[in-house]
């Protein structure tokens, strides 16, 4: 029962209860003892007092005897007390109590007053004692008795302390009761506030396995502000995050499928019909030149999906160099000039300075020409393709504008996702695999660039990539 969250907040807070109300009742005891017991004190030696100035009084005749004792009889019921006034000598006419300093010794010795106290009474001293023995539990003062100035015996009161061990004991019997609501009110509590932690807690256990399970779709609805609801908000986005790596996953196999079904299908039904020799000669060299076209293709695709791969794991070990980003283009418009032929199209060249990037010639060349193929392939024929690189904030940026279809601009942020394409009924064999962009942005970032596009339909699009500039300072890299 204690392991869980309720069980270990109960008693936690139990026990907190209960270390509080201790020391408070014990120094609320103490404080409250000595205070009834100094207030006692003063009482009884003010009414000790009163009795010795009227003693003095009727000694000099000033009063009654009935007045005094009146006074007597007064005092102790007011204090609850027991009051004897000792002289020490037998002439001063107080009859009841004649036998002089032997018996008022004996008698304050007996009410357990020690011969210092009675010695400090006899020098003109008032005395007070509390009996140690809780049993007896009394109060004792004794106040000197003076006449002319000379001390001549002594006024001793005696009080049961029960009204000070009363007030205690009312203090215990409150604490008992506070002690029995504050454990209430910490159940009480408790059983809220395990419910508020275990409540998102056990959601989110839950979640969790039907997670494990694939179920994404389970959501944590926690929408308190504090550290319990951050926890549910990142838990929540961390589901987010996997179905979509889920998603991604899914997407990825169905379009490995989809790409490589085609090119299967129709090489197997090309050797098929070598094997069946359905094949004139004729097409049967047709068909296995176009099997072998096919072959290359996956083979291109595959490499390129493995390429990929390494890019997006960081496993690719780029060889950056000093690169003419120019020379390299140029390089490309030549290797690319039957396409440009094939189609009629004139390539347009906007070279201002003469850039120098820090970065690996090979893969520079691989996104140039990623980016020049598919602005050919989306040109029409007698088309204008412009290609430049401006430098700007120690970025050198190589754009290849073409005049194309253009692309939605809802689709613009998808285009840099592998194997998304904007025409969805284009089929493999039509060139294209939707990974060519992926690689771009891949590379680009590798080498701490960027890639971009704008376009617009019926306009055509401008593709750019980003490279940081090679600095003199880096020429021993
Ligand atoms: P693909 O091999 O299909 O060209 P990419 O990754 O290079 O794959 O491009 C992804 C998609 O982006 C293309 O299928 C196409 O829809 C769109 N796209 C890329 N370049 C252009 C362009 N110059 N003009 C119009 N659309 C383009």
């Amino acid at each position: 029962m204690f392991k869980g969250i309720f069980g270990r907040l109960l008693l936690t807070s139990l026990g907190v209860i209960l270390i509080i109300t201790a020391i408070l009742l014990l120094l609320l005891s103490y404080t409250y003892t000595n205070f009834y017991t100094a207030e006692k004190e003063k009482r009884l030696t003010t009414a000790g007092k009163e009795i010795t100035n009227l003693a003095e009084r009727y000694l000099q005749g000033e009063i009654a005897k009935s007045d005094l004792t009146d006074k007597l009889k007064g005092t102790a019921h007011k204090h609850d007390s027991e009051i004897s006034i000792f002289p020490l000598e037998t002439n001063l006419g107080i009859e009841k109590n004649a036998e002089g300093l032997k018996r008022f010794t004996t008698h304050l010795t007996n009410d357990y007053f020690s011969s210092t106290d009675i010695a400090r009474v006899l020098a003109g001293e008032t005395v007070s004692k509390v009996t140690p023995e809780p049993e007896i539990n009394l109060m004792s003062v004794a106040v000197p008795l003076k006449f002319e100035g000379k001390v001549i015996g002594g006024v001793s009161l005696h009080s049961p302390m029960y009204d000070v061990t009363a007030a205690s004991a009312r203090l215990y019997r409150l604490s008992a009761v506070i002690i029995v609501i504050a454990a209430l009110v910490a159940i009480i509590l408790a059983y809220f506030f395990s419910d508020y932690f275990s409540r998102p807690l056990q959601q989110m256990s839950r979640a969790a396995l039907q997670i494990a399970q694939g179920n994404f779709s389970e959501k944590v609805t926690v929408k308190t502000k504090d550290e319990l609801g951050a926890l549910a908000d990142s838990f929540n986005h961390m589901a987010g995050q996997l179905a979509k790596v889920e998603k991604t996953r899914r997407e990825l196999i169905a379009n490995i499928s989809h790409e490589l079904r085609t090119p299967m299908s129709f090489i197997s039904g090309v050797l098929q019909g070598v094997n069946d020799a359905t094949f004139s000669d004729r097409d049967r060299e047709k068909y296995v030149t176009l099997a072998l076209s096919e072959i290359e293709r996956v083979n291109g695709l595959i490499n390129d999906m493995l390429d990929l791969a390494r890019l997006e794991h960081g496993d690719v070990k780029l060889e950056r160099q000093k690169v003419n980003v120019q020379e390299l283009i140029l390089e490309v418009l030549a290797e690319k000039e039957p396409d440009f032929l094939q189609k009629k199209l004139e390539p347009h060249l906007h070279f201002k300075e003469d850039p120098y990037v820090l970065a690996d010639p090979n893969r520079v060349k691989q996104m140039i020409i990623n980016l020049l193929d598919n602005a050919i392939k989306f040109s029409g024929q007698h088309s204008l393709i412009q290609v430049g690189v401006d430098i700007a904030d120690g970025m050198a940026e190589v754009w290849i504008k073409d005049f194309g279809p253009g692309i939605p601009e809802e689709e613009q942020e998808y285009i840099w996702d592998r194997f998304y394409k904007v025409d969805k009924t284009r089929k493999p064999e039509q060139g294209g695999s939707g990974l060519g962009l992926a690689i771009t942005k891949m590379l680009a970032y590798a080498h701490n660039g960027t890639v971009g596009v704008k376009s617009e339909i019926g306009q055509g699009s401008t593709f750019y990539f980003m490279l940081p500039l090679w600095q003199a300072e880096e020429r021993w890299c």
